[in-house]
């Protein structure tokens, strides 16, 4: 079948991009999701204690917000809910393509088209807009003896709900964000929970309350009144970046994360363990406000010695202790650095993607590659906040496909790419904003890939990002003039080549 434009993925992205198509009269595209529902990230992870740590005014499209928001921070139903909704409120449910895989998506440079093979069937499309995610492939640990495992393994991500935790003997290897939230949730029920630490997170207390009837109402009566409340956290959470881009400043903000630890865990030796020690700030901060305390629960143990390798009964740590447990959840992340999707896409010359992006990924504007036609890839190389919400980025990218569309469409130009030249200075812009943050202060982060290169972080602000963004520089991309196709009247050429 042939489409406009091929969408991957219907999570924040993708729908936001469907969105945005079809506001702006491009009507011809088509969302494909592996999974049977939209939301992405927020489908997936449904462990207990799932939530945002952005607040929701600011997590959320801006052209679509949400008077009802029950808590200043929402947990993971309500916002798949509320992507769920943006699908009927905005009318693209006809055009998804649900329970359809994208195994490959291959350039065909005499066509100018995208050939899609899907586990739906097969498609070809002029534009692709990749929007798998950073957070959609679970990472496991490379740890050995998973396989002779005799009791149950889950990912945070892959949540078994029917596996009853209650008096089970549980570890839990990983302390991020995931872990942090689902900790204190299950620790009541379990028999024994064994938490496998490798690096102690810096945790920072978590503001959320439930959002009044009065403020809800006022939020549909008068929506100026939660732009303003969208606008004024913005201007907050953008603050914060200073911390991040000026570590000196985030000093005052590891006091308090220390004092709150202090308070929380009153046994030294415990409080030892769960002290970090790198600069706050250079990994994820967390926000729990129940995590240390349900750490320090009787049936509780935190391991700092090395997972060593998996027993058919439990997990061996470094020295040969044996820790026995019956389940084992993995809250070790997800493949940010090196996403698996992009092993599936080849660009001119039958160039993979994969290919392109090692050993690093390099993206112009962190959307468009050179050497990929018409590709834009959401939340790309060095697209990520630690700040703020991702959902920023994400429109501020659609902005810049938007206009390359109808670059392409005034000029009548087949194809457009970043020129070699343009990415390049990007890139190096990038690395440039990265010297003297926090992110470079040593520690061994997800943000970082194999050649410990950070691919995943804006080294600066939202509003920085979003301006550059915001100007089109046409003399950036490579510009090729349409083919005509067989059956089809010639189209206008481009000369601007
Ligand atoms: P994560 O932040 O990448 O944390 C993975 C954890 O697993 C880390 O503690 C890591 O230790 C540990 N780990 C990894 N491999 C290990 C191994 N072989 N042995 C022992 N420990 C190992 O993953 P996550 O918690 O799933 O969160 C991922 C991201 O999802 C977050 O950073 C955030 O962007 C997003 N998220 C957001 C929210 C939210 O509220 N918005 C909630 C959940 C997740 P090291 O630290 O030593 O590497």
């Amino acid at each position: 079948m042939e489409i406009d434009i091929a969408v991957i993925g219907a999570g924040f992205g993708g729908l936001g991009a469907a969105i945005r198509l079809q506001q702006a009269g491009f009507t011809d595209y088509l969302v494909f999701d592996r999974g049977d529902d939209v939301g992405g990230t927020w489908r997936d992870n449904s462990y207990p204690g799932c939530a945002c740590d952005v607040p929701s005014h600011l997590y959320s499209f801006s052209f679509a917000p949400n008077p009802g928001w029950s808590h200043t921070f929402s947990g993971q139903a309500e916002i798949w809910d509320y992507l769920r909704g943006c699908v009927d409120r905005f009318g693209i449910r006809p055009r998804l393509r649900l329970r359809h895989e994208v195994a490959t998506a291959t350039w065909d440079d005499k066509r100018q088209r995208w050939r899609l093979r899907t586990s739906g069937g097969e498609y070809s499309a002029r534009v692709l807009i990749c929007a798998a995610g950073p957070l959609s492939e679970p990472a496991e640990p490379d740890i050995p003896g998973f396989d002779a495992f005799t009791g149950t393994v889950f990912h945070s991500a892959r949540w078994r709900h029917d596996h009853d935790l209650t008096g089970r003997r549980v570890a839990v290897i990983g302390t991020g964000a995931s872990a942090v939230q689902f900790v204190p949730r299950i620790q009541p029920v379990v028999r024994r929970l064994t938490l496998f630490q490798r690096t102690p997170a810096w945790v920072m207390p978590r503001r959320s309350r439930p959002v009044s009837r009065l403020e809800q109402a006022a939020y549909r009566a008068v929506p100026g009144t939660q732009r303003v409340t969208r606008a004024g956290l913005y201007l907050l959470r953008e603050a914060m970046a200073v911390g991040f881009l000026h570590p000196a400043v985030n000093r005052a903000a590891a006091r308090v994360s220390l004092r709150t630890l202090r308070r929380q865990v009153t046994d030294p030796r415990l409080r030892e363990k769960l002290t970090p020690r790198y600069a706050m700030g250079c990994k994820r901060v967390l926000i729990s406000n129940d995590y240390w305390p349900a750490l320090t629960r009787p049936n509780v143990d935190v391991v700092t010695a090395p997972v060593e390798r998996i027993a058919p009964d439990g997990v061996v740590t470094a020295g040969g202790t044996h820790h026995p447990v019956d389940t084992i959840i993995l809250g070790t992340g997800f493949h940010v650095t090196d996403p698996p999707v992009v092993s599936r896409i080849r660009g001119r010359d039958g160039r993979n993607l994969r290919a392109a992006w090692t050993p690093s990924m390099r993206a112009y504007r962190g959307t468009m590659v050179s050497g990929f036609p018409n590709l834009f890839f959401l939340l790309g190389p060095n697209t990520g906040l630690g700040h703020t919400s991702v959902v920023l980025m994400i429109e501020a990218q659609l902005r810049l496909v938007l206009a390359t569309l109808r670059h392409l469409r005034d000029t009548g130009a087949g194809t457009a790419e970043p020129t070699a030249e343009a990415q390049r200075s990007w890139t190096e812009h990038v690395d440039r904003k990265l010297t003297g943050t926090v992110w470079q202060t040593g520690c061994a982060s997800w943000y970082l890939d194999a050649t410990g290169r950070n691919t995943t972080i804006w080294p600066g602000y939202a509003t920085g990002f979003r301006l550059r963004l915001r100007r089109f520089r046409p003399a950036d991309l490579r510009l090729a003039p349409a083919v005509s196709r067989p059956g089809e009247p010639e189209r206008e050429r481009a000369d601007a080549v």
